[in-house]
């Protein structure tokens, strides 16, 4: 049987702490969606299309994972294309709150969708998108912390 998960987020823009979660992920699951959210009521700094357009050029082609983004809920989303797992990271005390509370909907609307969580490395412990667009903003090297697709697209924003 082939494991599918999905890793959904927001991805305003992808991290390489998100890179880091999903090049692990691989090594417990054949196939990864990463699912953007689509969400018309919280402001993004990217649309979706350039979100997605950013992680595909990220990943270099990778095989095993696929990039979607849906308007809908994650859990129907993984229903729809039979996925086994979502994931999450980790990165302090304030994301497990967070994500115990999301994982409690989660199976809510469906049991049988299960979540595995991945505690951040600790080198990108600190690292979150808006963190990302705050430093750049002050004219600080985020070099090592994205990948060079997003780093392009973070120059145009200034
Ligand atoms: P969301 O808005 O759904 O939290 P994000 O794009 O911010 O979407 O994050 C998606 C997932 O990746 C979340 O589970 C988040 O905790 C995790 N994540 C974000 N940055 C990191 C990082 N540096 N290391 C590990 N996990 C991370």
């Amino acid at each position: 049987m082939k494991l599918i998960a999905i890793y959904p987020g927001s991805f305003d823009p992808i991290t390489n702490g998100h890179i880091d979660i999903l090049n692990r992920a691989l090594k417990l699951f054949d196939k990864i969606i990463v699912l953007v959210a689509d969400n018309p009521a919280k402001k993004s700094t990217f649309t979706t299309e350039e979100r997605k357009a950013m992680i595909r050029e990220s990943l270099n082609g990778n095989p095993h994972i696929e990039v979607d983004s849906t308007l809908g809920l994650t859990v129907h989303y993984a229903e729809k294309v039979g996925a086994h797992a979502l994931i999450r990271g980790l990165r302090a005390a304030t994301d497990f709150e967070y994500e115990f509370q999301i994982n409690s909907a989660n199976r809510f609307i469906n049991p049988d969708v299960e979540s595995v969580f991945f505690m951040a490395k600790h080198k990108f412990m600190f690292v979150s998108s808006s963190t990302i667009k705050e430093m750049v903003s002050g004219g600080v090297d985020v070099s090592s912390l994205v990948p060079e697709p997003v780093l392009k697209r973070l120059k145009n924003l200034k």
